[in-house]
């Protein structure tokens, strides 16, 4: 994850910025790949500092979509729009119908999702342009919790030699969606689960359902534990908050949890076992998938289940090469994304050969 400076304005495959005064719609959408398929990935809808933030993010999180997409083994390539948050009083069904709009001229390029600050509602509303959308009927964080899950099992594993989550100490920020699934399947397995979020009424509530603690936002990151699953906000990790992290393994479900892909080697100095983000929370866009396909449930919990079995793959070469888990996983993808490239090249000549 470069910073954009590094990355350039056309680090994206397409770049698609909207407006639309009479709505009060500003929303950017980044197309950063589409060499396996349709750029997948969700609408993000909160308050920017300014526009240029809200054009980094949208790329960042597109381009940590194409990582997530292909490592999941998935036919989609990576994608992500955010909405900058409207003016209180804006008429919430005419922005996201209009919004709609601007998907549908994307021509399939960007199929989107439920994420941070939209709703399945606000998905179906987006659909009624004629654009396909996904998430227009069912939250996919339940899903995306299981796969964190599996991706902190195989972990543990492989850190500790055990399989069990027997008073292992997981520290949870967030008690949203995902966060207070993931506590519920974790405490069930014996896990000792400490939650944070800002909202301190959410917090309390999880923890209580879970037998757990809470801990203030505040001190979330020095908090000691044994995992630490961050699952609200972005760039957990950053130089002012790396030094102080208090945990040995480290399983975000929340995206883009680096500042600076760097970060990955001082966490690995510091013995901290990172599982990139975009391995461990692919759980939601596997759902996505299944519905799109109408896999039965069965396989759609067994593709799920195959997160655990990538975790324990990357984590091993990760071991063997020397190389960090994201490297590993990073050059995984670039690898794939080039034989594909190469495939469709010959493909393309043989058809020119033969008009
Ligand atoms: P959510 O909005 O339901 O929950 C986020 C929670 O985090 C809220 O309770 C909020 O109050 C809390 N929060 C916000 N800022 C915080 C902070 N600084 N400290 C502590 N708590 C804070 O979101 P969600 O659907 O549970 O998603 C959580 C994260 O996982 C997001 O980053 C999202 O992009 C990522 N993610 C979600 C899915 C999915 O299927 N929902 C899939 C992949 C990735």
């Amino acid at each position: 994850m470069q910073e954009l400076d590094e990355q350039g304005w056309f680090g994206s495959e397409q770049l698609v910025l909207c407006r639309d005064d009479e709505v009060g719609l500003r929303a950017v959408i980044a197309i950063d790949d589409t060499t396996l398929g349709p750029g997948l990935g969700g609408v993000r809808c909160v308050a920017y500092p300014n526009e240029r933030a809200a054009v980094v993010e949208a790329q960042r999180l597109a381009a940590a979509m194409t990582l997530k997409n292909a490592s999941a083994g998935l036919p989609y390539g990576g994608a992500k729009s955010v909405i900058l948050a409207p003016e209180p009083g804006t008429d919430r069904h005419a922005l996201m119908r209009r919004f709609g709009d601007f998907i549908l001229r994307t021509g399939g390029a960007y199929l989107p999702g439920v994420d941070m600050g939209t709703t399945v509602e606000d998905l179906a509303i987006a659909g009624q342009s004629g654009a396909e959308v996904s998430c227009s009927t069912e939250d996919p964080s339940p899903w995306t919790a299981l796969g964190v899950a599996a991706a902190i099992r195989a972990a543990v594993a492989h850190v500790d030699g055990q399989e069990a989550l027997d008073g292992v100490r997981v520290l949870i920020q967030g008690a949203g969606h995902v966060g207070g699934a993931l506590a519920q399947d974790l405490a069930a397995d014996g896990a000792q689960i400490v939650v944070s979020d800002v909202n301190a009424g959410r917090a309390a509530a999880v923890a209580h359902e879970v037998g757990g603690s809470t801990v203030a936002p505040s001190e979330v990151v020095s908090t000691r534990c044994d995992v630490f699953a961050p699952c609200a906000v972005a760039r957990v990790v950053s130089p002012a908050t790396i030094d102080e992290l208090n945990c040995r393994i480290l399983v975000p479900a929340a995206n883009d949890t680096l500042s600076y892909e760097a970060e990955a080697d001082l966490l690995a100095k510091r013995g901290i076992t990172y599982v990139p983000d975009f391995i461990a929370n692919a759980g939601g866009v596997i759902h996505i998938h299944a519905l799109r396909s109408m896999h039965e449930e069965s396989r759609l919990r067994s593709d799920i289940a195959q997160i655990g079995d990538r975790v324990r793959g990357l984590l091993d070469e990760a071991q063997a090469s020397g190389e960090t888990p994201l490297t590993v996983a990073v050059t995984r993808v670039h690898r794939m994304l080039a034989q594909e490239r190469e495939v469709r090249e010959a493909h393309h000549s043989r058809e020119v050969i033969h008009t």
